[in-house]
């Protein structure tokens, strides 16, 4: 497992057994909103070929390492 996929695997709040939970925030005229992410939603984590929710929120955030 690369240390991405590790750090997600520990740290996301939407990986689900290697799967995704797809549920990620938007900012939507100056408001916080959650919505699920079709692209995300019930698929593999692609943590390594780039997630915006991972680098954005995860990484942002104190890590559990
Ligand atoms: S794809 Fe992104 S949001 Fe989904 S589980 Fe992986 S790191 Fe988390």
């Amino acid at each position: 497992m690369t240390k991405k996929r590790t750090l997600a695997r520990k740290n996301c709040a939407n990986w689900n057994v290697g799967k995704c939970l797809g549920c990620v925030f938007i900012r939507e005229n100056g408001e916080l909103h959650m919505k699920i992410d079709r692209k995300l939603a019930n698929k593999d984590c692609v943590v390594e070929d780039g997630c915006d929710y991972f680098e954005n929120v995860v990484m942002k955030g104190k890590l559990c390492i």
